[in-house]
Formats: C-alpha cells, structure tokens, sequence
C-alpha cells in the first residue's frame, strides 16, 4: 500500500476509536513518525495531507527540515534530549514530546530563540518504573510540572508516555488509563493540560480508549524501519 492509502486508513481507524470510545469527533490528533524514513516519503505524506511529523534524531531531522523547506510541516520532537543537544531542538522544532528533567526543560526554554512563539512541551512519564527507560517517576511528577510551568519560553501541554510493549488490549489500556489519572490529577491542582501524547502502531486504539489527542504513528504510515 501506498503512504497516503495507510494514511486514510489510520485515520479511519482513529476516527472508528473516536465514536467507539465515546471520544469528541476529530479530538485526536494524528502525528506521523517518520524516523529512519526519507525526505521523499515524508514529501509523499504531505502531499496527502499530513501536515505534523515527529523526528527522534535531531541532526537527522534538521536534514530533512532543509530538504522539505517549501512544505508547511509542523515539526515534533520525541526523542531521547541529551543536555549538549538542546539548542537545535530549541530552534527547530514546534514540540518536544520527551522533557523528563528539569535541566532539559530550562536549557530549551533559555534556548527558544525569541522570533518564536514557547516551546510546546509534554513530560514523558515511565509509568512502568523500568529502570532502563526514560522519563520521570510518578512520584516526581508534580514537583517537575510545578517546575516547568514557571519556565518562561515553554509552554507545558502535558504528559507523554512509551509504555512497555503488551499485545493485549486489556492490558495496553490499564496503563494508559493510569496516565490520564495523573494528568487529570494535575489538572485538578490548577495545571491547564490539554494533550495526552499516547498510542502507537500496535496500541493506538486503546490509547484513544484512555483519552489520547496525540496518537503517534509510524509503522502504520510509512512501514517498517530499516534497522
Ligand atoms: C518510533 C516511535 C513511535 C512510532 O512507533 P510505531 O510503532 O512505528 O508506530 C512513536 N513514538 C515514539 C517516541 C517513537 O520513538
């Protein structure tokens, strides 16, 4: 199949999980990831209407940002930020999915140059406590919201999460409904959250179950990856 024939097939299925789950119609936004995939694929979703990407590497993006310099692409950010690689971040992206410590997130914000408008930040959570993933603990949570909302040149959206893999539905959506519990937590403290960056290829469908407005797709668009 064609990118734009998986691309009209994703958002049916969106669109399917919407009114199934009881969703508000066009609340989830789609997010095509086009990691380890060309310029001229990226070109190809574009022109079938896709107009936000999600890159996980940044010089790899910033290379292809040159490449599609004529496409009006709304650009995300989702991968892991080490503090030495912040600035290009900073300056060439409109969101950053994956802010899990406070110096990433001050760095970004002392960083965004001022021609832009605030960085659109969420904080990745590691919802399963496994200590080789990114993102924060739980219980550090709202110490690290209160800490990024006072940050001047980033406007904090609200969680993320890259859950371990499960197959079952059951299962993928029982973590997914512990992330909307913390973001509706914070929001009930006075945070104002709108987006739940949650769902991919193999758990989208649950994710949008729990609450999801950014679903995050790859495989499903553009294929598998080459290693
Ligand atoms: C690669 C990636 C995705 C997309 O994964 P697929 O399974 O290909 O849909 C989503 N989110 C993050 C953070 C990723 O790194």
């Amino acid at each position: 199949m064609s990118v734009a024939e998986n691309l009209r097939e994703i958002k049916a299925r969106i669109h399917r999980a919407e009114s199934q789950y009881h969703r508000t119609p066009d609340s989830v936004f789609l997010l095509a990831v086009s990691k380890k995939h060309s310029a001229g694929l990226i070109r190809e979703a574009y022109e079938a209407g896709q107009t936000a990407f999600g890159e996980n590497y940044f010089q790899e993006a910033i290379d292809k940002k040159e490449a599609l310099a004529d496409c009006a692409i709304e650009w995300h950010f989702i991968g892991s930020i080490q503090s030495n690689k912040t600035k290009p971040i900073a300056e060439h992206f409109d969101w950053v999915h994956s802010v899990d410590r406070l110096k990433i997130a001050e760095r970004l914000s002392a960083q965004r140059p001022k021609t832009c408008p605030p960085l659109n930040v969420c904080i990745e959570v590691n919802i399963s406590h496994e200590a080789t993933k990114s993102g924060v603990d739980s219980s550090a949570l709202l110490a690290l919201v209160s800490e990024i909302s006072a940050l001047e040149r980033l406007t904090l959206r609200g969680l993320m999460v890259i859950p371990e893999y499960q197959a079952d539905f059951v299962q993928q959506k029982k973590i997914f409904d512990r992330v909307a519990a913390l973001q509706y937590g914070l929001i009930d403290k006075g945070f104002m959250l709108d987006t739940l960056s949650m769902g991919m290829t193999h758990d989208f469908e649950a994710a949008i179950a729990a609450g999801s407005t950014i679903v995050r797709i790859g495989t499903g668009i553009f294929g598998e990856r080459n290693a």
